[in-house]
C-alpha cells in the first residue's frame, strides 16, 4: 500500500490567513515550512487512488502529487472516491473541488452523509455535476476499495460539527479507518480527529503497522496561550491533545512496534518547529511529524 500526506495541517492551514500567532509569523518570513489542510491519499497497486478526506486544498495537493496526475484519456484520473472521516468544512469542502468527476465513490458514516445532504448539501449540489455513488462506510464487515485495499470504520467520537443549524444526534459522527493491504499485510489506522482515546482504540492499533494520528494540539491549553481566546474553546474543539499525562503520546507508547505518525497540526502547534522542545519530545517517544508529501509503504 502506498500512503500519500497530501496535507498535514489543521482547518484554516499552516500558516492561517487571519492569523498572526509567532508560529504563523515564522511561517509567513520563510522559518518554517508551510502546510495545507489535512487530506491523504491511499493505494494498493499505485493506479486506483482514495483520498482520506477531501480539504479545501484538494487541486493544489492533487497538482502537487505525480502519481495523481490525470490520464492516459483526456478525462481519465487515478482518483477513484473519498472517505470522510466526518463532516468538518476542511475534510469535505473538497468535494466541490472535484466535482464533475466521474464515477467517483464517497465512503461516509449515516450522520456525515445526513448533514452533506440538509445542513451542507453538498450531495444534491455535487450531483448535479455528475452523480456520484455515497455509501455508508460503518456497514457491517468493512468494503473494499478498487486497488485491492479492504477497510473497516470504527466511531471514535459524537462531536457534530459547528455548521449543524440542528440539534445534533449523538450518532458517531467522527469514525477513524483501518485500511489494510491483504497483499503485504500492511495495515493504516487514520484517525485524524480524536476528541479522546476511544474504547477499543488499544486493541485496533495492535493489529496496525502504521497510525496516522490526530496531533492538533501539542498541549491542552495550547490556543487559549498562543492567540489569547480563552481555553475554554479547545476542549470544545474536539481534539485529545499530545502531551501531558492524559495526551495521545502517553497511549502511544503502549504500541512501540508502530508506526506513529501525527497530523492535522492546528497553526498553534508547537510540533510544527522541528527544533521546538516539542519536537523534541515526540521524538524521543518515538513518534514522527513528516512534511506535506511524505510517501509511506505499508
Ligand atoms: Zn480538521
Ligand atoms: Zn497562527
Amino acid at each position: 500500500m502506498k500512503v500519500i500526506l497530501l496535507g498535514t495541517a489543521a482547518g484554516g492551514g499552516f500558516p492561517q490567513w487571519n492569523c498572526a500567532c509567532a508560529l504563523c509569523t515564522r511561517c509567513h518570513r520563510g522559518e518554517l515550512p508551510a502546510r495545507s489542510q489535512e487530506s491523504v491519499a491511499v493505494s494498493g497497486n499505485g493506479r486506483d487512488w482514495w483520498l482520506l478526506n477531501a480539504s479545501p486544498d484538494i487541486r493544489t495537493q492533487l497538482l502537487a502529487a505525480p502519481a495523481l496526475r490525470p490520464g492516459p484519456g483526456p478525462r481519465d484520473t487515478p482518483v477513484r472516491g473519498v472517505l470522510l472521516t466526518d463532516a468538518e468544512l476542511d475534510h469535505t469542502l473538497g468535494l466541490i473541488i472535484l466535482r464533475g468527476g466521474t464515477d467517483l465513490t464517497v465512503h461516509a458514516a449515516p450522520p456525515v452523509r445526513e448533514a452533506l445532504t440538509a445542513d451542507l448539501p453538498l450531495h444534491g449540489l455535487l450531483d448535479r455535476y455528475a452523480p456520484w455513488g455515497w455509501h455508508d462506510s460503518t456497514a457491517p464487515g468493512g468494503f473494499a476499495l478498487d486497488g485491492g485495499l479492504t477497510v473497516t470504520a470504527h466511531p471514535v467520537s459524537s462531536k457534530a460539527p459547528k455548521f449543524m443549524g440542528r440539534p445534533a444526534s449523538d450518532a458517531p459522527w467522527v469514525v477513524a479507518y483501518r485500511i489494510e493491504d491483504p497483499a503485504t499485510g500492511g495495515a493504516l489506522v487514520y484517525a485524524p480527529c480524536l476528541a479522546a482515546w476511544p474504547d477499543g482504540f488499544d486493541e485496533l492499533l495492535a493489529s496496525a503497522s502504521c497510525v496516522l494520528l490526530d496531533g492538533t494540539f501539542f498541549s491542552a491549553d495550547e490556543l487559549g496561550t498562543a492567540v489569547r481566546s480563552g481555553d475554554a474553546g479547545q476542549a470544545l474543539m474536539g481534539h485529545l491533545p499530545v502531551s501531558g499525562p492524559g495526551g495521545s503520546l502517553a497511549a502511544l507508547a503502549r504500541h512501540p512496534h508502530l508506526r506513529r505518525i501525527y497530523t492535522h497540526l492546528n497553526n498553534t502547534n508547537p510540533l510544527l518547529d522541528s527544533s521546538s522542545p516539542a519536537g523534541g519530545a515526540v521524538r524521543k517517544a518515538g513518534a514522527e511529524v513528516l512534511p506535506d508529501g511524505s510517501e509511506l509503504t505499508l
